[in-house]
């Protein structure tokens, strides 16, 4: 299979633009003001050189699913681009969490009492300590990373006494196919009995609907980027 050509400077500008427009009309019609809405770039599986692109246009909060591609990608572009802010979104093994705290402004998976160890581990070891977002499993799919429902509220109670204020919210990514609206009313609903006030939810499909819920940022790539180069995950 041949794969699709690297989206070009003005193209991923232009999808910047409809982007944000697409987030700043779905925000009003929350009543909610555009600006409380981040976008995360989503630029996992593209090249470096699309990331240069966005930020080109003013981009500067990105999301990579592997601590590798980010390890390889953004050290560089963040000594000529100081505000960039990187956010990890994919599973993430214990073996990786030094890694992941060197690199990361965001963890936005942690869900798991080994991970939150190797996290607080690895904040000591580089004196670094990224904001953390726990991930729940809103449809409890089986293969699926996340902290599930019914364990939620419990692990969330436990990172909170650990790492403070910088656990600042939950992110979800909801079952393929399903109606994504359930999952992000109760992820909101969550968030919001536990006094967190950052929310994850929304890609390229149903960031409108996140918007809606309350999302505080939405992941998108496949809209900004184009289709990836290879799959991802
Ligand atoms: C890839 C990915 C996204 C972006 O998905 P698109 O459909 O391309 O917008 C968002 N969140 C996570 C966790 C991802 O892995």
């Amino acid at each position: 299979m041949p794969e699709p050509p690297p989206p070009d400077a003005a193209a991923i500008a232009a999808n910047l633009v409809a982007v944000r427009a697409r987030i700043a009309a779905a925000a009003r019609r929350a009543g909610r003001a555009p600006e409380d809405v981040a976008l995360v770039a989503v630029c996992k599986t593209h090249p470096a050189e699309a990331v240069r692109h966005a930020l080109a246009a003013d981009q500067r909060r990105f999301g990579e699913n592997r601590v590798q591609e980010a390890a390889a990608k953004f050290p560089a572009l963040r000594v000529e681009y100081p505000d960039l802010r990187l956010h990890l979104i994919g599973g993430l093994q214990t073996n990786k969490a030094r890694d992941a705290v060197r690199i990361a402004d965001v963890i936005e998976t942690l869900d798991r009492p080994r991970l939150a160890d190797a996290i607080a581990d690895a904040v000591q070891r580089e004196g670094r300590m990224p904001t953390l977002l726990i991930e729940v499993n809103t449809g409890d799919e089986p293969q699926k990373s996340g902290v599930a429902r019914g364990e939620a509220d419990a692990f969330i109670a436990a990172c909170r006494a650990r790492f403070g204020d910088s656990l600042a919210g939950l992110m979800c990514i909801p079952p393929l196919g399903a109606d994504p609206a359930p999952h992000f009313a109760w992820l909101a609903a969550c968030a919001a009995r536990h006094g967190l006030s950052v929310l994850s939810m929304g890609m390229s499909a149903d960031f409108e609907t996140a918007i809606a819920h309350g999302a505080t940022h939405v992941r998108v790539g496949t809209a900004i980027f184009g289709a990836r180069p290879q799959p991802a995950r």
